[in-house]
């Protein structure tokens, strides 16, 4: 039977307590997490993003990226002062998923917060794509998205702990990006990432019971590895045309959102859509 004292639970002014510091909220102190896609760009810059808040993280990438992670977790932990673990997994391996479940419970005791990032942009994804391309980008997008969600979610409640879960959408999920009246490059990917929010929000009131919150977040055109050293000024200058902004972001842009929605500072926030993009979503 409720009562008044359910009124208890939503004090009025917290900033009067002499030790309440708003900016706590921010910190993943003591928190163990991991990173999907962590040798690349937006992961790397989260993984880096935790470390600082105080989270041990695992970084996890395909075995061909180990000339990287090994260096990346060893400059990490040392520069923060956590444990920071490469774990090797292709996202789209059911089997491969499973076994990173026991490594991540082996490394880091448990998990509280997960970034479900891995993903790939397939040449020729388009109006006439093959097969190959379509299912490529649908298994290790969005399948594998699924599947590491599902062993971060499971760990959070068989270790009987919420958690927050952040998935990596895109602008390309809500704006089929038709750039300078040119054909969609991203006719597949576009779908993936989609498909990735809407799960994402499928998520959120699933999970709520168990303290798991699940969010998304939508960058736009981010400087990072798939962009840099590959593109001309010209094609920056054309893409960025309508980006309010009139640039790319950040893969520390992108990190400081992620860190909002994966610490208590975004307590309330779950089932949404975080567009990272410049304002280019507002057209
Ligand atoms: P990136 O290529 O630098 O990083 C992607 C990482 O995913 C790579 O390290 C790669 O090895 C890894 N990966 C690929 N397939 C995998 C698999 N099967 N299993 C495990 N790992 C796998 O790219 P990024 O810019 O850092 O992109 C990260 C995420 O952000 C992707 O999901 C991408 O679609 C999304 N995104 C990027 C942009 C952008 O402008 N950079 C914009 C919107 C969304």
């Amino acid at each position: 039977m409720t009562d008044a004292s359910v009124f208890d639970q939503y004090p009025l002014d917290q900033w009067k307590d002499p030790s309440h510091r708003i900016m706590d909220r921010f910190s993943l102190a003591g928190k163990k997490g991991f990173v999907t896609g962590g040798a690349g760009g937006l992961g790397r810059n989260v993984a880096a993003a935790w470390a600082e808040a105080g989270a041990d993280v695992a970084i996890v990438d395909l075995p061909r990226t180990k000339e990287t992670l090994e260096p990346l977790a060893a400059e990490l932990a040392e520069r923060y002062g956590v444990k920071v673990v490469p774990l090797y997994c292709d996202v789209s391996d059911r089997a491969q998923v499973d076994a990173l479940k026991t490594s991540l419970v082996d490394s880091l005791g448990t998990v509280a917060v997960a970034f479900i990032n891995a993903g790939v942009n397939v040449p020729g994804d388009d109006a006439d794509e093959p097969y190959e391309v379509w299912q490529k980008t649908i298994d290790i997008n969005l399948t594998g998205a699924y599947l590491t969600a599902r062993i971060a979610q499971h760990i959070m409640r068989e270790h009987g702990h919420g958690g927050s879960l952040v998935f990596t959408s895109s602008l390309s999920a809500h704006n089929a990006n038709f750039i300078a009246g040119g054909p969609s490059p991203v006719a597949a990917y576009g779908a993936s990432k989609a498909g990735i929010y809407e799960y994402a929000r499928y998520l959120a009131a699933a999970l709520a019971p168990y303290g798991i919150r699940s969010n998304a977040i939508s960058p736009g055109y981010v400087w990072s590895g798939i962009f840099e050293g590959r593109i001309v000024p010209e094609a920056h200058d054309m893409m960025t045309a309508p980006v309010p902004m009139r640039r790319f972001g950040t893969n520390e842009e992108i990190a400081s959102a992620v860190l909002f929605l994966a610490s208590d500072a975004s307590s309330y926030v779950t089932g949404t859509n975080l567009q990272v993009d410049g304002g280019y979503s507002v057209y």
